[in-house]
């Protein structure tokens, strides 16, 4: 009911600079920027730099697949300059900005390229690409400067530096993961097809999404898997409950670890950001597949 309200008091409020009274911390001069999850928000942080605010509309500590939007988010994504967000990804964010949002919009499927997944699906997961996500980066710096042309120049040098940064770690992870025992890594969910670039193979308990369930089939394929490839780590992940990985690792006599698929980051994950968190799952990855 309150939705409707918060929209209208948007659509009559200034769009461009400052953004509409319903965007939360609105008291603070600049762009506003709403970002559907993590890795998005990471992204035009780094780009807007201290010229805008962005407002994530997954909160900390909450997965984003299938997120539900409260009220406050939804007006968040009604008062933005610009909406930053992955069509398909989440219907309730696909659903608010095509009924609230008032500003510019940027869909990350516009200009990353998605991987086909089975049944005509695509992997939404493309973060794990650290050159996709730089691709990001470049076009969120296009809509900020088209928003605020008088600081084109700075939008364009942080897109660059944040390139710079994405490509270090590229080099990283292809160079970290180039000469390993195994290839085979064994995940909650399926977030992590995009490391294939990089010779990795998946095997995932799960599918697309981290609260579907593996049959007694999928298990006992991936325990074959697992004594075959001489796998020594099952990955789980930090916000979904880890029974199904550390049961399978128990069973197997193997260890359970930690590889994030960078959802979301966690209340007490102050000092880590996707750079961070991303260079952690390339330590993980090299120990657990004996990489030299
Ligand atoms: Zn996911």
């Amino acid at each position: 009911m309150k939705l409707i309200p918060l929209a209208v008091a948007c659509l009559s409020g200034s769009l461009v600079l400052g953004g509409c009274a319903a965007f939360t911390g609105s008291d603070t001069a600049g762009i506003q920027v709403a970002t559907a999850f993590y890795p998005l928000e990471y992204v035009a942080q780094r780009v807007a730099g201290d010229l805008g605010t962005v407002q994530n509309l997954t909160a900390p500590g909450k997965e984003p697949h299938d997120l539900e939007l409260t009220i406050r988010e939804t007006a968040a994504v009604a008062g933005a300059d610009l909406v930053v967000y992955e069509s398909g990804f989440q219907p309730a964010v696909d659903a608010a900005v095509d009924q609230n949002s008032t500003g510019d919009v940027l869909d990350a499927t516009d200009v990353v390229e998605l991987e086909d997944y089975a049944d005509g699906q695509v992997n939404p997961h493309f973060w794990q690409d650290p050159l996709r996500m730089a691709a990001l980066g470049d076009a969120v710096a296009k809509h900020l400067a088209d928003l605020d042309p008088d600081h084109a120049d700075t939008y364009r040098t942080n897109a660059a530096d944040l390139r710079s940064d994405l490509e270090d770690l590229d080099t990283a992870y292809a160079d970290g993961l180039a000469d390993c025992e195994r290839t085979t890594i064994v995940v909650s969910h399926d977030a992590f097809g995009y490391l294939a670039k990089y010779g990795l193979d998946m095997a995932p308990i799960a599918g697309l999404s981290p609260d579907a369930e593996p049959t007694p089939a999928d298990l006992a394929k991936l325990q074959d898997l697992i004594r075959s490839d001489g796998i020594t780590t099952v990955f789980g992940e930090r916000l979904v409950s880890p029974r199904l990985t550390q049961s399978l690792a128990d069973d197997m006599g193997i260890t359970a670890a930690v590889l994030d698929p960078l959802e979301g980051l966690t209340a007490d994950d102050e000092d880590a950001d996707y750079l961070s968190i991303m260079t952690d799952n390339l330590h993980a990855l090299e120990k657990a597949n004996g990489c030299s």
